[in-house]
């Protein structure tokens, strides 16, 4: 796997567990471990480039089955985001709150709960990736730097 300079996330403490905590299968397994350890993976065709997010063993722009574990450089920018009202029990206790599209620097484009007050007046700002700590594990967030 290649490794960026520096690429260490924050991490964040959460109260109690993940409320829906992930299947982590033997090929996931790899993204859940360096989250853990604090650094953001995904899987790179190694036949035409593509990235995957989540990671997946088949790529969706060539079809190859190659692909490789990679690192990401954990800050990007704010594309979108959305108040969440109206929320399923489970995070009942954390309403509102925010899900942001975030584009990565390595041009991965994701979906994640965003810390922290977003406003509209946030929106192509630069954002940094956190780990968000839970009692049995971890998962990504991000929030406007
Ligand atoms: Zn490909």
């Amino acid at each position: 796997m290649t490794s960026h300079e520096d690429s260490s996330m924050p991490v964040v403490d959460m109260p109690g567990n993940r409320p829906f905590a992930p299947r982590v299968s033997g090929f996931t397994r790899p993204f859940w471990d360096a989250l853990g350890a604090g650094r953001l993976c995904t899987t790179r065709c190694a036949d035409c480039g593509a990235f995957g997010f989540p990671p997946r063993n088949l790529c969706r722009t060539c079809w190859s089955r190659t692909v490789r574990w990679v690192e990401l450089a954990p800050h990007g920018r704010l594309y979108s985001f959305t108040r969440v009202h109206v929320v399923p029990g489970a995070f009942a206790g954390d309403a509102p709150y925010a899900i942001g599209i975030v584009d990565l620097a390595d041009g991965v484009r994701l979906m994640c709960r965003m810390l922290g007050e977003v406003t509209a007046d946030h929106l192509d700002r630069p954002v940094e990736m956190v780990v968000l700590r839970y009692d049995d594990g971890p998962l990504f967030g991000a929030r406007v730097v």
